[in-house]
């Protein structure tokens, strides 16, 4: 039995790890693999480095800070997690943990959906990130694919910025609480927020992103394509402990504790700014907040 067991070994999880270790408690992370940071180039907009930084480094540099002060760091995927005798029981692609505390940073769920040159054009005009990378397509024409309110809100990170965004919901209606948010921002005065509704059966350019194919023939020119499918996947494991509300969103106090007694959430599955900043920002209050509540119940494992 941990003390803390962390689910995700990105900014959030091993910042929320920083904390634990150092306030004396046993702790454990687990991440599948290196989340949104396996995705990213550079990192420019992060405090303290001067000329920037890999993902790829800062990810490896944040293990080894963490591994120094004790933290056990894992690389087990997390099948379920569910709570029975006075313990979190996490069941992993290895085995099975239990934990005083739980503390999730599993990141934002970036779902690709199964669309003809994304995969070849990542990085080239595909991004994941409209906070990220919008700035590169100033004045241009984008799209971002999704239908649900987290589409529209990438979107809303666009339009200030861009020519014309246009949201490409690939043949489905756009969810209610999407739409919502959209007719919110055209009331408001945005005036270069579209959506097209039919199915997407292409991304091309050479060697960068030139325009979007639809199934019925058309096309749509754009320098940028945005992905913003579904929600983070961090809910379908928050709903098994009871801490997602009914759309699924975690519902969270200000020290990112749930309603469960000793459940905590950090990072970008706990929406708002996608950035690392946020997720460390997170990790350093779930932790101190996991602290907090082990010191509260009067156990050490
Ligand atoms: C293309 C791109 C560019 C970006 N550029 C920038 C930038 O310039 N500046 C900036 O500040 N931010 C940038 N970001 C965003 C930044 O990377 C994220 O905000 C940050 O990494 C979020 O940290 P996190 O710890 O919440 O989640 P993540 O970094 O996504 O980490 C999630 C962790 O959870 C693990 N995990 C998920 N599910 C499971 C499971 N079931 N079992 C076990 N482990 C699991 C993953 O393996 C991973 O270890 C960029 C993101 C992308 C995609």
């Amino acid at each position: 039995m941990t003390d803390v067991f962390i689910i995700g070994k990105g900014p959030a999880g091993i910042s929320a790890a920083l904390y634990t270790i150092r306030a004396g408690f046993s702790t454990t992370v687990t991440g599948k693999d290196m989340g949104a940071l396996g995705k990213a180039d550079r990192i420019d907009n992060y405090y303290g480095f001067a000329e920037g930084i890999t993902a790829g480094e800062l990810f490896e540099n944040g293990i080894k800070g963490a591994e120094r002060l004790g933290v056990t760091v894992l690389s087990e995927e997390v099948l379920d997690i569910g709570f029975a005798d006075g313990a979190f029981k996490i069941t992993t692609d290895r085995g099975l943990h239990e934990a005083r505390t739980l503390i999730l940073a599993s990141g934002a769920s970036r779902k690709v959906p199964p669309v003809k040159g994304l995969k070849e054009l990542e990085g080239r005009g595909v991004s994941y990130c409209a906070v990220c990378d919008g700035f590169f397509f100033r004045q241009k024409d984008v799209c971002v694919i999704g239908n649900g309110r987290y589409a529209v809100s990438e979107a809303l990170h666009l339009t200030p910025t861009s020519a014309k965004v246009t949201v490409l919901t690939g043949g489905r209606e756009l969810e209610a609480d999407a739409k919502e948010l959209l007719e919110e921002a055209v009331k408001n005065g945005t005036e270069n927020l579209f959506v097209e509704n039919a199915k997407v059966s292409e991304v091309t350019g050479d060697p960068m992103v030139e325009r979007v194919v639809l199934e019925d023939g058309r096309s749509i020119e754009a320098s940028g394509v945005f992905i913003a499918e579904g929600t983070a996947s961090a809910t379908d494991l928050a709903r098994k402990l009871g801490a997602a509300g009914p759309d699924g969103k975690l519902m969270l106090n200000e020290d990112m504790s749930t309603f469960v007694p000793g459940f905590f959430a950090a990072g970008d599955c706990t929406g708002g700014l996608l950035q690392v900043a946020k997720a460390v920002a997170d990790g350093a209050i779930a932790g101190t907040a996991a602290g907090k509540y082990l010191r509260s119940i009067g156990k050490k494992a």
